[in-house]
């Protein structure tokens, strides 16, 4: 592809400089941000975590904390080190941060990145929490990176005043040059600059922070400059090599600053982020996951993503469907029964995951499993694919790795502390990969990153708003008249996952552009204990006793694992009619809040343990046998004393693969806490005790058992995005 091509493609779009662009960013009750409200592409739209609260004492709510008080140990000072000390400004007494954030490490070019993360986390954590505090710090980190930007405005003038990172030009440099000698920086640039970026630009989504927004604009034009300088001087095979290292988001971001700036050249160099190496397979429908780094083709998928959602069917339809074929690909072949995947931050090839478990060969096998920040950027694409398709596969598989690969990396009670791999083998600990355990100032990993954000953002893809549906089965209350029909005139309530959590709800708003009150006209509060024995209740309030009544059709997410034949919804004590389908959305229309009187909807929809299969295609039982342990979406792991005998051995022999109830019995002693879940198995070789891989802290574990049968039988393999949904 031609430059001249590249820029055309640009100048031929639909040019979103609507007059109201800025302005839809400053409400802040609809969706995340002002980028997505100017999407063409979704049925349904997500809250703003200023509507959404996390219960109070729930695990979400105590991880939401932890991560708060370490965002607020982590002060301005430090954060801004490096950008500082590239700008050549006084670094006064500020004491830098360790681990990739050394300010002269042989790591050099991460440093910043983390920076740019926290400018992201913070901006979802003020709005998850409003902190008075972090309010603060992040204003004035802004504000000091603002002046780095003016300082390099005159330090590094060559391509405009916009350079912005925690390293000099240097390492761009040299990443242009291909690493010519004497060039010895190889690592990431854009990777480091893709985290800045994002950060202003959420800190101006989220909080409204024009100057956050000066800021990424600058960087923009700078980039754009100087990407565009170097494929006219030296063509385009050499900006096909420098995508070749990892480039983050860059795509991602650039697209949702187009969406806000209407600038065709911020389209452009999306699109030039968008690497054809790996999107044109991709856009194929061919599995080329195997040997290419995840995290950094992660990445890429979600601005595949975001372009579809930037230029719409007409003009990136192919995005769609690939990056759903992507989602296929990547549960259906590569990944984990966490939902996850990757071995040493690598994929495999396709359904070959046995030996990054086991393998006598390679002693990392079992430990460097699942790098965190790949089921952070995962979040991301299933949340788009949902918001397309409002396909329930995406939430559950969503609920998957947000329960394990999220609320699992995180070390309880002490702020700071998270995971880089999740070992998923035998035998293990959380803190025996090659990583280990991070620390508070001394790793700044890019899952110590993704981390931040993600702990932020606990309340999101709870519930979601729009209309239409798909795969949804109606049903009735008898309670009152039904409506006829969901009218055109509002929008649906769709609860995704189910989370203790309140939320308010503004019927009937199209989000983009229009004036909203204050006021939501319901309110709706959620008391889940899902996860423990499969029931949740939603309560439906109006604020307001002059309000007659509300009509709108709430969507209820029936999960692919909930044994639909014992499942119960109640809308205020009366059953509903009508059949609930496993892994199908339940569709309740009719007049909520008659008079002001408060509605309750009751949700029951058990499930039970059931085992999923390792993905391995190979003839050998010591991978063809391995099983793990599922409860709904939650994982359970055996546990083990540090001295345990059977801590090292995975072979177990076991009366029936099919029939669990014989076998795996829940923990129901008088001392056993009723919010966690715990089970036995008993089996003939060892009796194992099993509990939530999320709940697991130092204990040693193990994930997958090769199971043996006195007679042959096949799993009955729990669901995942591609199986039909159970009983
Ligand atoms: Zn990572």
């Amino acid at each position: 592809m031609t430059m001249n091509h590249m820029i055309g493609l640009g100048l031929l779009v639909c040019v979103a400089a609507k007059a109201g662009a800025l302005q839809h960013s400053q409400d802040k009750h609809f969706c995340e941000s002002c980028g997505e409200q100017a999407s063409i592409t979704n049925i349904v739209n997500p809250f703003s975590l200023v509507d959404v609260k996390i219960a109070e004492n729930t695990n979400e709510w105590k991880a939401q904390q932890l991560n708060l008080k370490y965002l607020l140990m982590l002060n301005v000072s430090s954060l801004s080190y490096n950008f500082k000390n590239t700008s050549g400004l006084p670094l006064d007494d500020a004491v830098p941060f360790g681990g990739w954030e050394t300010p002269h490490g042989p790591v050099g070019d991460d440093r910043g990145h983390f920076t740019g993360h926290w400018l992201s986390a913070s901006a979802l954590m003020i709005e998850a929490t409003s902190d008075a505090q972090l309010t603060k710090n992040a204003a004035e980190l802004v504000s000091v990176l603002g002046e780095c930007q003016k300082a390099n405005a005159k330090k590094f003038p060559k391509f405009g005043p916009g350079y912005l990172s925690g390293f000099p030009t240097l390492y761009f440099d040299c990443l242009e040059n291909l690493w010519q000698k004497p060039c010895r920086y190889m690592q990431v640039p854009y990777y480091n600059v893709h985290k800045i970026m994002q950060g202003m630009l959420d800190q101006y989504l989220l909080l409204s922070n024009k100057q956050a927004l000066e800021i990424v604009t600058l960087m923009a034009d700078y980039f754009y400059k100087r990407i565009t300088t170097l494929i006219q001087t030296n063509g385009t095979s050499v900006w096909e090599r420098v995508l070749d290292t990892e480039a983050g988001g860059m795509n991602d971001v650039m697209y949702q600053l187009y969406r806000v700036s209407g600038n065709a050249d911020h389209l452009t160099m999306a699109h030039l982020f968008d690497k054809q190496k790996w999107f044109g397979p991709i856009l194929n429908k061919t599995d080329i996951l195997g040997g290419n780094h995840a995290n950094t083709h992660l990445a890429l998928t979600v601005g595949g993503a975001q372009r579809f959602d930037t230029i719409g069917p007409a003009k990136a339809d192919s995005y769609r469907t690939g990056v759903e074929f992507f989602v296929e690909t990547l549960t259906s072949a590569h990944s984990y029964s966490t939902g996850g995947s990757n071995f040493r931050e690598y994929w495999t090839q396709p359904h070959q995951l046995g030996q990054t478990i086991v393998d006598v060969k390679d002693a990392i096998a079992g430990h460097d499993t699942e790098e965190s920040c790949t089921t952070y950027n995962l979040l991301k694409i299933l949340r788009h694919a949902f918001r397309w398709t409002t396909d329930p596969r995406y939430m559950d598989m969503y609920s998957y790795a947000m329960t394990n690969g999220v609320m699992g990396i995180q070390k309880q009670n002490t702020p700071g502390v998270m995971l880089y791999l999740l070992p998923l083998g035998v035998g293990v600990t959380k803190g025996n990969s090659t990583r280990s355990w991070g620390t508070p100032f001394n790793s700044f990993w890019c899952c110590y990153g993704t981390g931040i954000e993600s702990f932020s953002k606990l309340a999101d893809s709870i519930y979601f708003q729009g209309k239409g549906a798909t795969e949804s089965v109606n049903a009735t209350s008898d309670a009152n008249t039904p409506s006829d029909a969901v009218t055109s005139s509002v929008d649906d309530l769709w609860v995704a996952r189910y989370v203790s959590s309140t939320l308010r709800f503004t019927v009937g708003s199209e989000g983009e552009g229009e004036a909203r009150g204050d006021a939501p006209d319901v309110l709706v509060t959620q008391q889940s204990s899902m996860d423990v024995d499969g029931k949740s209740t939603i309560t439906l309030s109006s604020p307001s006793s002059q309000q007659p009544k509300m009509t709108f059709a709430l969507h209820l997410r029936v999960p692919s694992w909930a044994i639909a034949s014992k499942a119960v919804v109640t809308v205020n004590g009366k059953p509903i009619s009508g059949a609930i389908v496993a892994g199908k959305w339940l569709t309740i229309s009719r007049d909520w809040m008659v008079a002001g009187a408060e509605d309750t909807v009751l949700v029951v929809f058990p499930t039970e343990v059931r085992l999923r299969q390792l993905d391995d295609n190979s003839t050998s039982h010591a991978y063809t046998g391995m099983n793990s342990f599922v409860f709904g979406d939650t994982l359970l792991v055996g546990v083990y004393t540090a001295t345990s005998p059977d801590a090292g051995n995975n072979n177990i022999t076991v009366p029936s693969l099919t029939d669990l109830s014989s076998w795996v019995k829940r923990k129901t002693s008088s001392t056993s806490d009723s919010s966690t879940i715990e089970f036995v198995a008993t089996t003939a070789t060892q009796v194992i005790t099993l509990i939530p891989l999320h709940q697991v802290d130092e204990q040693r574990y193990t994930v997958y058992y090769n199971m043996s049968t006195p007679s042959p039988s096949n799993v009955k393999n729990a669901p995942m995005l591609n199986t039909q949904p159970q009983k």
